[in-house]
């Protein structure tokens, strides 16, 4: 649907390395091939490390050939990307693609996450880790990108359209902000270490913590001390919750009051009402959600009764690189697989206009944001 990408769209639950170009994947793996189709990658980069004794071939090959993979499948093809995507280089140029990406389907502003890992066999530390992404970003040159917090902006000399004047020429603009994601396998102190860089990094552009990856590994109270020590310095949080079926540890992160939540596929009654009390906005990712089996099908998917009900809710990629989705097709998606509820393109801009009352950054990005919003509805029909 056209409109779904000329619109502009608000992203706030996309994980930087699961949003890696396919030809980017492939040429770090294999610079001489020119193949396209995502399996077939994936069944390349799994061949190319079990040659070099990275891992064992015969353990991952049944992941690799089909579609539809559980979560847990999907995490392992995580590691395996991770295996030749951590290296400074690599993550700064990943970070670039996937910010023109973005721009490209017509996101304004993209709340990008990402764990900060240590790899001592690269010299990397979570903080050059960072440092390597926060490259990343200043080097897009596709499109104008606002990524710091304090940039100092004259507020008067400011176009708040989808497009910036430069030099006489219109450009395209991304508001572009870093969650920093605690992976649930890192320790307490590996945890606290990424809260502390992502309070030290606020004026580069970070404006929150994430709690993701596998869940069914790690326990929340191992986690709970630095979500709290980032919820007292003013650091807001989200955390991926119920995207297994654990009631105790979904009425913990509720109690917890985090001001997102992703995913939200394995509530029960009681949770489902205590989140709507709480009105806690809700990330939801529709294609992520049927590729990993967490949903059966759209049909019983939660988003139709959160939109009926009114409760707060965002329509994010997740990994657009791993399950070949972009913000434009999740609105696609949504706008046709829930039409009883005529989400058309008016419901649809409205639904990523509303989004803007979400996001983690400052005042100032939300009130230019919506300007921008206010123009781009004086020119949808
Ligand atoms: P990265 O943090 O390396 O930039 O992005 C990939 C990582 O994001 C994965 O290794 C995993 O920790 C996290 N991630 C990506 N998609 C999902 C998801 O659907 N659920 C959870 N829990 N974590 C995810």
């Amino acid at each position: 649907m056209e409109w779904c990408v000329s619109m502009p769209k608000i992203e706030l639950h996309a994980h930087l390395n699961g949003s890696i170009r396919d030809s980017t994947l492939l040429y770090i793996l294999l610079p001489s091939f020119t193949y396209n189709s995502t399996s077939f990658l994936f069944y390349e980069l799994a061949r190319e490390l079990g040659e070099k004794g990275t891992i064992v071939f015969s353990e991952v090959e049944h992941v690799l050939s089909k579609n539809e993979r559980s979560l847990v499948e999907v995490f392992k093809l995580f590691d395996l990307i991770h295996n030749v995507t951590t290296d400074h280089k690599t993550v700064t140029r990943i970070t670039k693609e996937v910010i023109e990406d973005f721009a490209a389907d017509n996101a304004v502003y993209l709340e990008l996450r990402t764990t900060p890992k240590r790899n001592d066999s690269k010299g990397m530390s979570k903080r050059s880790y960072l440092e390597a992404v926060l490259e990343g970003i200043k080097s897009v040159d596709s499109v104008e990108v606002d990524f710091s917090r304090n940039i100092n902006v004259d507020a008067s000399s400011h176009s708040h359209g989808v497009y910036d004047i430069c030099n006489g020429y219109e450009r395209k603009k991304i508001y572009v902000r870093l969650l920093l994601s605690i992976d649930r396998r890192e320790t307490a102190e590996a945890a606290m270490e990424t809260v502390e860089l992502a309070l030290e990094m606020r004026d580069f552009g970070v404006v929150g913590i994430d709690l993701s990856g596998n869940p069914v590994i790690g326990q929340w109270l191992t986690f709970l001390p630095a979500l709290e020590y980032a919820k007292k310095q003013g650091l807001p949080v989200t955390l991926h919750c119920g995207e297994v079926p654990n009631p105790d540890e979904i009425h913990a992160m509720l109690d917890f009051l985090p001001m997102r939540i992703g995913h939200a596929c394995c509530f029960e009654e009681e949770e489902w009402k205590l989140l709507k009390k709480l009105k806690i906005p809700v990330e939801i990712c529709l294609t992520s959600n049927i590729r990993t089996e967490t949903i059966s099908s759209l049909d019983v998917h939660h988003f139709a009764d959160l939109y009926k009900s009114n409760h707060p809710l965002v329509l994010c990629t997740d990994d657009a690189g791993v399950f070949s989705t972009s913000l434009s097709a999740e609105y696609a998606l949504a706008s046709s697989a829930f039409g009883k509820y005529s989400l058309g393109k008016r419901e649809m801009f409205e639904l990523a206009q509303k989004m803007i009352e979400f996001i983690f950054a400052c005042d100032r990005v939300k009130g230019e944001l919506k300007e921008m919003f206010a123009k781009a509805a004086s020119e949808l029909d």
